[in-house]
């Protein structure tokens, strides 16, 4: 397999594997193509990288778009689609977008739907392979969740690839999070030992936006949102009753974006709480002593805690959930307890009340934003497969949309930046500056 040459001694290396070269006039009606060496110079802050350090590098990715010529004669294109993983507003649209612009732009001879996620490969499973017609994708976006239905639980990618070969795909399009794209780079690497010609390009999703070299996930816009509007009926119940607390979990498990995002929104959140950022339930800067003080002044209050916080607090059980993930503690029911625990020590009254939104977020139809994105994100990914790339994904860096290799995108989770400024405004916004641990007391002292 060949690689796009590159002379630039650079710090990632973000060249793209393609299929072989690209000989076939483009069947698109355009005055201009991209061309496969323009590249874009990107300034990567340590949010973009996952990196924990305050450096800052320049590096060149290659643009996303159409190719003057394309590798795959589209006639004889047979393309599949599989969207795997949890749930996240937007997988249909991608979906469309995706049939949408093989059909009428390329003219492949069909597109597949590849049901369950990547069970719908393995014959032992029964699952019917769907044939997407513009038709019947027309009205998809309409809807949350996906059409194609999803799974977790991992499959063998022989047999993934043997079902590839039967029916004669020629680019699969794998949507799905950092586990479909290790399950997709185990593809590539059967594919290769094959010396098949089958390309596989990625389509990152992830609802918590914790993809590194993905500046916003797909379906985050949408899910800071709805998030909002639990925190207003949290915020709302609070003021109904004297000593109020609402509490709101968020999606979040190793990165807190959408829970700093949506408290950024309203300016009605007191303490949001997320992974990046340990705290303590007891002591003078404790959660709780914060807590009561914060009653005493104004009588309400809204906690927004993303399912990941507060790990430290619990002991991990070593369970992990059918993707491999650890299951984590759950840290709402133990702030619970020990809300109750502590005001009914310090003989103080109050009413508290949960909100999980997190499969109502889930689940919706994506917004005008989202949907904007995802349409951009599967009409350049048909344009990279078309074009013979393989062995990537699609992403918008910053506000370029651009080609990765997968193993970029699996290096590293992307994380909430707790010394950036974005931090610093978030704790501004909640007031929480009082509850410290030991690592914020060098970094934000409000
Ligand atoms: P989410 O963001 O919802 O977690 P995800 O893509 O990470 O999305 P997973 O359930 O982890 O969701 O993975 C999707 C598919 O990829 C599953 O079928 C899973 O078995 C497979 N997979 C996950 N990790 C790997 C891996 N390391 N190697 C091969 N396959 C994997
Ligand atoms: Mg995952």
């Amino acid at each position: 397999m060949a690689k796009n040459s590159t002379e630039k001694k650079e710090l990632l290396n973000t060249e793209i594997a393609v299929l072989g070269k690209a000989k076939i006039p483009s069947p698109l009606k355009r005055c201009y193509f991209i061309d496969d060496n323009d590249r874009t110079l990107v300034n990567l802050a340590e949010e973009d990288m996952g990196l924990t350090d305050d450096r800052t590098v320049y590096q060149e990715f290659e643009k996303s778009g159409p190719r003057a010529f394309t590798y795959f004669d589209p006639s004889k294109t047979k393309c599949a689609v599989v969207t795997c993983g949890g749930l996240c507003p937007g997988l249909n649209d991608v979906i469309r977008s995706i049939v949408l612009e093989a059909h009428y732009l390329y003219k492949v001879s069909s597109v597949l739907g590849v049901k369950f996620g990547l069970q719908g490969f393995i014959p032992k499973y029964g699952h019917d392979v769907v044939e997407l017609t513009a038709d019947k994708v027309a009205n998809i976006h309409q809807f949350g969740g996906t059409m194609l239905g999803s799974s977790r639980g991992p499959q063998d990618p022989e047999e993934i690839v043997d079902a590839l070969e039967r029916m004669n795909i020629s680019v699969l399009f794998m949507i799905g999070g950092d586990g479909t794209m290790r399950a997709a780079q185990k593809i590539v690497k059967e594919i290769n030992k094959r010396n098949v010609r089958i390309s596989i390009i990625g389509i990152p999703k992830t609802i918590d936006n914790d993809i590194g070299f993905v500046t916003k996930s797909f379906g985050f816009d949408t899910a800071v949102d709805k998030a909002t509007e639990a925190i207003q009926s949290a915020h709302v119940e609070s003021l109904g009753v004297v000593n109020g607390i609402g509490l709101v979990k968020l999606m979040g498990r190793e990165s807190g974006f959408i829970a700093a995002q949506a408290t950024l929104a309203l300016k009605d959140v007191n303490f949001v709480l997320v992974p990046e950022h340990a705290f303590e339930f007891d002591g003078e800067y404790g959660l709780l002593r914060s807590l009561e003080k914060r009653l005493d002044e104004r009588q309400h209050a809204v906690i927004v805690c993303a399912e990941g916080a507060g790990q430290e607090q619990c002991e991990y059980t070593g369970e992990k959930d059918a993707s491999g993930n650890p299951i984590l503690c759950d840290v709402c029911t133990l702030l619970i307890r020990k809300v109750k625990e502590h005001f009914k020590e310090v003989g103080k009254d109050f009413t508290l009340k949960f909100i999980d939104p997190s499969y109502i977020i889930r689940s919706v139809p994506a917004n005008a934003n989202d949907c904007v994105y995802c349409g951009f994100l599967g009409q350049h990914a048909v344009h990279a497969a078309m074009a013979g790339k393989t062995d990537m994904v699609v992403s918008r860096l910053q506000a370029r949309y651009v080609h990765l290799p997968l193993d970029l995108v699996t290096l590293k989770r992307k994380k909430l930046n707790v010394k950036s400024d974005y931090w610093r405004a978030v704790l501004e916004s909640t007031g929480q500056g009082h509850l410290r641990n030991d690592m914020e007391k060098d970094i934000c002292q409000l």
